[in-house]
């Protein structure tokens, strides 16, 4: 068996879900799970009506609710479901619904709070009603379409808007709910994003979440592959808006996945992943605008293309902050007390690089988190300051981190080379340097006005938009 996950895009009016079902069923010989997400921008839209209820104004997220969600869900279901007896029964239970979430959203209103654990409960809507309309839509053209509560089956803990799920209960209600259905020829439909505690309380998987329902899923009926229906051609070797020729990327495989992740490109969040990972399953990305469109393979054995670096990556708004001082030479546990004190605020750190003079040592934070981090420092090292231990230490906003990846990256001397030379040329400084540990990525640290031009020359040095 396999499982298909859609993603938003991909279910976001009638004529896109009427694709999807012609897709199904294109695979329907490699018995699919189906696991589904909201329409796409109708999580946001709850998002904001039950801020806007939160902040009293009921009428204004009745409003929102009324616009962007019933409106686009009424529509859809008008223009995929002709049969009018099937069409009574789901009006009806999307209007159950409604009514439902108009209920939450005035409670809201009433309380004036907004818990993780509500806010998991009115966003819950948005993937059961995708699959409400779905499921029906599959049934009248004649697929053996069952829509599955994943609350039922993807159980979790506590940790309301990023839960975790409890594989073990999972596997069970897995196996015991989704197999039967399978053996039956049926094809299940589930709400990816979704679950709940032991005890019945809504959650969710965090936002983006129904990629990691799709790897749990994968994970626990040992699918053959997971296909992440997207809206693009899978991994490209750098953003299309920054290089007009980028490609895309064949094979990839789970750790070079992961680096990219990681360091901004828009795939499969290595968390996402991980229980396909522990399993050996291949993840494939796909187009739901262009079924045929082979996209992106991502598996353990992904071929060595004789490539060193596959793919040039960014992540934008970040603050490169320093720590400079000639009297931290020598002095042990200055780079603990400094990610100590980050660590202490909570502030997320991309990248560190320490000169080897130890005299200064550098850190790259998102550029909202630039203050707290300064601050916290100027109060850890009060005394080294007094004492001019360290003279300085001061931000720079403005900052784009670069990330060239590619397993080749640990084997092959030069690299650095080739990636400096590339800067040298279209003549772009750069601030710092890194080596992920994982040796299968290299980081620059550049100013944001020569950030497009360094991923273009870098991207063109590894000659990356021709076949490998
Ligand atoms: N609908 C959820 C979101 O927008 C989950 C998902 O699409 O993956 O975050
Ligand atoms: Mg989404």
């Amino acid at each position: 068996m396999i499982v298909m996950k859609f993603g938003g895009t991909s279910v976001k009016d009638a004529g896109m879900m009427a694709r999807v079902i012609e897709i199904v069923q294109s695979r329907i010989a490699s018995k699919p799970l189906v696991v589904l997400s909201a329409m796409s921008g109708v999580t946001d839209a709850l998002v904001c009506a039950a801020e806007e209820a939160h902040q009293g104004d009921e009428k204004r997220a009745l409003e929102t609710f009324e616009k962007d969600v019933i409106e686009r869900h009424t529509l859809a279901t008008r223009e995929l479901i002709k049969d009018s007896k099937r069409r009574k029964i789901l009006d009806d239970s999307l209007e159950k619904h409604f009514q439902e979430i108009r209920m939450l959203l005035k409670g809201l209103a009433i309380l004036g709070e907004l818990t993780p654990r509500s806010l998991d409960a009115v966003l819950s809507y948005g993937e059961h009603m995708s699959t409400l309309i779905m499921t029906a839509a599959m049934q009248e053209r004649g697929l053996g379409a069952e829509r599955v509560d994943a609350r039922k089956i993807l159980i979790t803990d506590e940790r309301f808007t990023q839960a975790s799920p409890i594989m073990i209960i999972c596997e069970e209600r897995t196996k015991k709910t989704i197999l039967p259905l399978i053996r039956q020829k049926k094809i299940p439909v589930t709400q990816g994003f979704i679950g709940s505690t032991e005890s019945g309380l809504v959650t969710t998987l965090g936002r983006g979440g129904s990629d990691y329902s799709a790897a749990i899923f994968g994970a626990l009926l040992e699918a053959e592959e997971i296909e992440i229906w997207t809206d693009v051609n899978g991994v490209m070797t750098a953003d299309p808006r920054v290089v007009k020729d980028a490609r895309t990327i064949d094979e990839l495989s789970y750790e070079e996945a992961a680096e990219l992740s990681y360091f901004g490109a828009k795939v499969l969040h290595s968390k996402t992943i991980r229980p396909a990972v522990e399993k050996s399953i291949p993840l494939k990305i796909l187009n739901t605008f262009e079924p045929d469109n082979p996209g992106t393979k991502i598996f353990k054995d992904a071929a060595e293309d004789g490539r060193t670096i596959k793919a040039i990556t960014f992540v934008k708004k970040l603050s490169q902050v320093n720590i400079e001082g000639r009297g931290m030479l020598g002095v042990p546990g200055v780079a603990a007390k400094v990610f100590t004190a980050v660590a202490h605020e909570n502030i997320n750190v991309l990248m560190i690089s320490q000169s080897s003079s130890e005299q200064s040592i550098c850190f790259v934070v998102e550029e909202r988190s630039t203050d707290r981090a300064v601050k916290a420092l100027n109060e850890i090292f009060e005394r080294e300051l007094e004492r001019r231990n360290i003279d300085r230490i001061h931000a720079e906003s403005g900052i784009v981190i670069i990330t060239a990846v590619g397993m080749g990256v640990k084997d092959t001397p030069g690299i650095f080379g080739r990636v400096f030379g590339a800067l040298g040329r279209c003549n772009v400084n750069v601030r710092s340097i890194a080596q992920g540990s994982s040796e299968h990525n290299l980081s620059i640290v550049v100013l944001e006005k020569d950030a497009e031009k360094a991923i273009r020359e870098i991207h063109q040095e590894f000659e990356l938009s021709r076949a490998p």
